[in-house]
């Protein structure tokens, strides 16, 4: 029995849901309104994009932060975190095994580093983009000055990624300190999109004090912004934060939700996260299944990767490790699917 067959072809129709609409639908579906979810997410996925999966790969340059999420293994305050920079070199050894393995896009990804100025991270923009000019590159460095938006996009950066968490303010102080804020988080995002950046948002799925009412703010927020990119995985407790005793995310929540992005924001580039392949092993096909079309396997030294502890038991190893391509891409393969090495832009399809 499904109650909300309607809702989910109203999504599909109009892209969007009231606010009350969101709230029911995310507080009173079952298994039925998320099989019906995802073979609509898949249908649309499989017109835009073909049955085409996008590579990026992801470079965890460094693991020191200033801030303090109460979510995450690096932040400030946890002391036994194993903090690490990778100098410019070893980023374009990196990026070197990823074009040879097929990688069009690198993401740069890291705690917010002071010692990352502009200046520094213009010079490495710069230099990956001379050598590998058929490649975008991702930043995801977290907030900065508009200015240090702009001269980084100058430099050359094509996209970035900045998760909002929650779009709702109440939810957001529960899980930062009160020096931030989701206003500067959406103003940041806003100021992204206007530089020209291919602009992600996002959110975890299962943070502690989520609800359906939270999620619609998610989603309006979704909504208004039109991101390029939606990077959403479940939240998975770490044990050195104050959130180590809260439950991890649900994996069947998270796989909704994908689908119900797709249904909403049909060209949307849309990850089927590490977290997620950390909960299932099976969570990238999942993934994919929900309307998913982007993987972004590891590219970060071997040496470093159980450094970047954003969560416990983080993968990093086998189809999550760049080298595991092959073996994701036949995973991929079982499921209809391929992946390819195109740089994988946000286009109007
Ligand atoms: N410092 C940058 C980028 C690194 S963190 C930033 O914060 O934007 C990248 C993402 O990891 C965050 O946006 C957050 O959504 C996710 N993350 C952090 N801790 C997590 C946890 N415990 N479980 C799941 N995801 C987590
Ligand atoms: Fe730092 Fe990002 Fe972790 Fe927050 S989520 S503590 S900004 S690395």
């Amino acid at each position: 029995m499904m109650k909300h067959k309607t809702l989910i072809d109203a999504l599909e129709e109009n892209g969007y849901l009231r606010r009350d609409e969101w709230i029911a639908l995310l507080s009173e579906s079952g298994q039925a309104e998320s099989r019906y979810a995802a073979g609509k997410a898949r249908k649309i996925a499989k017109r835009y994009f073909g049955n085409r999966i996008y590579i990026r790969g992801l470079i965890e340059f460094t693991s020191y932060c200033r801030n303090n999420c109460l979510y995450c293994g690096l932040r400030r305050d946890n002391t036994k975190a194993r903090r690490y920079r990778l100098t410019q070199e070893e980023i374009l050894d990196c990026c070197r095994r990823g074009y040879a393995l097929g990688f069009r896009t690198f993401v740069l990804q890291g705690g917010e580093d002071a010692y990352v100025t502009d200046v520094r991270m213009e010079r490495i923009i710069r230099r990956i983009k001379a050598l590998y000019p058929d490649c975008a590159l991702t930043l995801s460095l977290g907030e900065r000055e508009e200015a240090s938006y702009r001269r980084l996009y100058e430099a050359g950066a094509d996209r970035y990624l900045l998760r909002h968490e929650t779009a709702d303010e109440v939810h957001y102080a529960m899980l930062h300190p009160p020096e931030m804020s989701a206003g500067h988080r959406k103003k940041c995002l806003w100021q992204l999109r206007d530089i020209g950046y291919q602009t992600g948002c996002g959110f975890m799925v299962g943070s502690p004090g989520q609800t359906a009412e939270t999620l619609a703010e998610d989603m309006a927020l979704i909504h208004e912004l039109h991101p390029h990119m939606i990077g959403i995985g479940p939240f998975i407790p770490h044990r050195d934060t104050p959130f180590a005793g809260e439950k991890a995310g649900s994996v069947e929540l998270t796989l909704f939700l994908l689908s119900l992005l797709r249904i909403m924001e049909k060209q949307v580039l849309l990850p089927a996260t590490t977290a997620l392949a950390t909960l299932r092993e099976d969570g990238r096909q999942l993934g994919i299944l929900a309307g998913a079309n982007v993987i972004m396997p590891n590219l970060s030294p071997a040496g470093v990767r159980d450094k970047y502890s954003l969560y416990d038991n983080k993968k990093h190893t086998g189809e999550e490790a760049a080298e595991g391509l092959e073996k994701l891409r036949r995973s991929m393969q079982t499921i209809g699917y391929e992946t390819v090495s195109a740089r994988g832009d946000w286009e109007e399809r």
